[in-house]
């Protein structure tokens, strides 16, 4: 799993209102001998790290206690727990919710404390033995938290400039449809992006999506049909398997095969959620859809 990274926050310093040079950060004044006193950017360093450490703890702990009382992420990972159509019906979500958040928030807590470096490994390993729920279930409510933050603009990308616009607010932002996996948002122009062999790359330009979508996605793969169908044959909720693209249409973009049943029909690709699909298909279709939405 690929956890969102923390943007860093750089220390703003106002270099023009205070005497420094390279050794000192702040030149108090000069020896009779000319040799320059004061506090050096060691010592200033060494300060703004216990600062640092003591704001994220005293922010960590009021965010526990914030979430207990609001209930606000709790309520947005249910929600989004319950909407899926692949966790166990014998699971109880509102449960595992409050329990994996409550020990999560105690080990981040813990962590900080420590100032200690910890894996997504780590964090699931330690809520699997203080909840005994599953790995993936863990994984997939911790994951929820995280576009929840997303959602907040709290993750930053502070990397590379947007490659449309040159600016550097840029926030990591939810794939729909896709687990695990994020994408880049550009707060000033509203450009999306991902980060690709070379950096960062475009999510959706314009391409041949025909051609495109080809090279994607592997054939037969099942989707549910998430859009109301005017017709009798088709309608929202409905289970199908895809075969295969028929063409891109002008109104109603990539065609797709699909079968109901032992009977063929043929769809709008937009329409469908896929949902047993590989990786690389699901953020294929999720960039398409993006694509056509925008149009
Ligand atoms: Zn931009």
């Amino acid at each position: 799993m690929k956890k969102p990274r923390r943007g860093i926050q750089k220390p703003h310093i106002e270099d023009h209102a205070i005497d420094s040079d390279t050794v000192f950060y702040y030149i108090a004044g000069y020896t009779c001998g000319g040799a320059p006193y004061g506090v050096t950017w060691e010592e200033f360093t060494a300060q703004e790290q216990r600062e640092s450490k003591k704001n994220t703890v005293e922010s960590r702990l009021a965010f526990v206690s914030g979430v207990f009382k609001e209930d606000g992420v709790i309520k947005f990972i249910i929600e989004r727990m319950n909407q899926r159509n692949d966790i166990d019906p014998k699971i109880n979500i509102r449960k595992a919710v409050n329990d994996v958040i409550r020990y999560d928030e105690k080990f981040i807590t813990n962590m900080d404390i420590d100032m200690q470096d910890y894996s997504n490994d780590d964090e699931i390993d330690y809520i699997m033995k203080k909840t005994g729920f599953k790995y993936e279930l863990i994984e997939l409510i911790l994951w929820q938290k995280y576009i929840d933050e997303m959602n907040q603009g709290r993750w930053e990308y502070d990397t590379e400039p947007c490659i449309k616009c040159g600016s550097y607010d840029l926030r990591l932002r939810e794939i729909e449809d896709v687990d695990f996996v994020d994408k880049i948002r550009c707060e000033e122009c509203g450009y999306e992006m991902v980060i690709g062999e070379n950096g960062l790359e475009s999510f959706c330009a314009d391409k041949d999506w025909e051609d495109y979508l080809k090279g994607q996605l592997t054939f037969p793969f099942e989707a549910e049909v998430c859009d109301y169908q005017e017709g009798n044959y088709i309608s929202q909720g409905d289970k199908l398997r895809v075969h295969g693209i028929e063409g891109d249409d002008d109104l109603y973009g990539i065609i797709v095969s699909v079968r109901k049943g032992r009977k063929k029909y043929v769809v709008s690709l937009v329409d469908l959620k896929p949902t047993n699909l590989n990786l690389q298909g699901q953020i294929a279709i999720s960039e398409y859809k993006g694509w056509f939405g925008q149009r």
